[in-house]
């Protein structure tokens, strides 16, 4: 008799599903937003696009009318010009001892916090035969990176003097909000007053830079800040950047299992290691493979909802390294179901922002937690993008 052997089913055991057309529609309404008062749009993709893949993001956002990419080490901006990415890049934190020079060997943008950075980036574009082109950033009050108050007119006349020299050229002048998630919180007002001081410095030293202070928060509440260019990240992913309020969002990434075995099991069982649950009636648990190791977040044992079937259902007894255990009642549930930790949301299913509620931190932080080495990844609806400006025009009027 012949053996038949199973067809693999098609969907991994665990996986984070990224769809682009997400991404390009949440630039789409960003770039327009940051249009309508001039600027352009700086899409953020550092931290490998916040767990979304920094390539495939970065290619959606230019595609939807980004026209520049924001990272945080040169080694990101790297990445997206070996994928043949040409838009202006900045890479706006670098450790000492970070090669500042193969970053403006290949036209990386940098962030320059302190006359010590300026010199190393002059020294490197020196021994590169480049300028470097230089974001100056002032602390207006994050008290964060950045030159603060007392070091800016340094920073400022050292950057001067190096743009006379020809060793770097200016780009941009740049500044990060404390409070941009509360539009209407007061320091806001204190720190534009700064950055519009700082910027008066620079031009008082013959500098003719560009402006940019906004992030996603700014970018959709305050258009009075959007001065030349927005540095929307949150937003990008389709993740509101103001709690509570819903922009037409939507978010770009689905974590997602599928179900391994089902039981049928009678009352008073323990379920899972500790027993910390137990039936409360006959019913039918779901073998789910994914647990903490694939991101899936031990601390939330017992408080933990999945969409399957067409509802949300429970997680039961300790979420385990690798597997967790789903109450589906008297459900008809098959092997194969999808179960969806966390995505889109629709119809009341669990959220990326859920999760962060529930853990006391940020949606920030679960979705760029969500690269791991067990975790597969699918990326929907990528583009091709037109090999030149002109068959896009010539494909768009057929
Ligand atoms: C991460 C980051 C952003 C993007 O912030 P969001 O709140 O994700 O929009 C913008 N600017 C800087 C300097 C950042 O570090």
């Amino acid at each position: 008799m012949p053996v038949s052997v199973p067809e693999p089913h098609p969907r991994p055991r665990a996986e984070v599903v990224i769809d682009l057309a997400a991404i390009r529609h949440n630039v789409s309404i960003l770039a327009r937003c940051a249009a309508q008062s001039g600027a352009g749009t700086m899409a953020v993709v550092k931290a490998d696009g916040y767990g979304h893949g920094a390539v495939d993001v970065a290619i959606a956002a230019l595609q939807a009318g980004a026209g520049a990419l924001g990272v945080c080490s040169v080694d990101e901006a790297l990445e997206l010009r070996h994928s043949g990415i040409d838009a202006p890049v900045l890479a706006w934190l670098h450790a000492p001892g970070e090669d500042l020079a193969a970053g403006i060997a290949a036209g990386v943008d940098l962030g320059i916090y302190s006359v010590d950075q300026l010199d190393t980036a002059a020294a490197a574009a020196y021994l590169v035969g480049q300028p470097a082109r230089v974001h100056l950033k002032v602390d207006t009050g994050l008290t964060r990176g950045g030159a603060y108050r007392s070091q800016w007119p340094g920073l400022v006349h050292a950057a001067a003097t190096a743009s006379d020299r020809g060793c770097v050229e200016v780009v941009a002048v740049w500044s990060h909000l404390a409070h941009a998630d509360d539009p209407g919180h007061p320091i806001i007002e204190k720190q534009v007053r700064y950055f519009d001081e700082a910027y008066q410095v620079a031009r008082d030293a013959g500098l003719r830079p560009l402006r940019h202070l906004a992030n996603s928060a700014a970018t959709l509440t305050r258009p009075d800040l959007h001065y030349d260019m927005v540095r929307p990240g949150i937003a990008v992913y389709g993740l509101s950047p103001v709690p509570g309020t819903d922009y037409r969002l939507a978010p770009a990434m689905t974590l997602r299992s599928q179900v391994a075995m089902l039981k049928r099991v009678p009352p008073g069982e323990g379920v899972s290691y500790g027993h910390v649950w137990h039936t409360d009636r006959e019913t039918t648990l779901a073998l789910v493979p994914a647990g903490y190791a694939d991101g899936v977040p031990r601390v939330l044992t017992g408080r933990l909802d999945v969409w399957l079937g067409g509802r949300r259902r429970p997680v039961v007894g300790r979420v385990c390294m690798d597997q967790v255990m789903v109450d589906c009642g008297d459900d008809p549930v098959a092997i194969g179901d999808e179960v969806i930790f966390f995505g889109a949301g629709a119809n009341g299913a669990p959220t990326a922002a859920e999760w962060a509620d529930k853990l006391g931190t940020i949606h920030y932080e679960v979705v760029a937690g969500m690269v791991r080495p067990r975790l597969a990844r699918t990326v929907l609806n990528r583009q091709l993008a037109a090999p030149s400006p002109v068959l896009d025009q010539q494909r768009a009027a057929r």
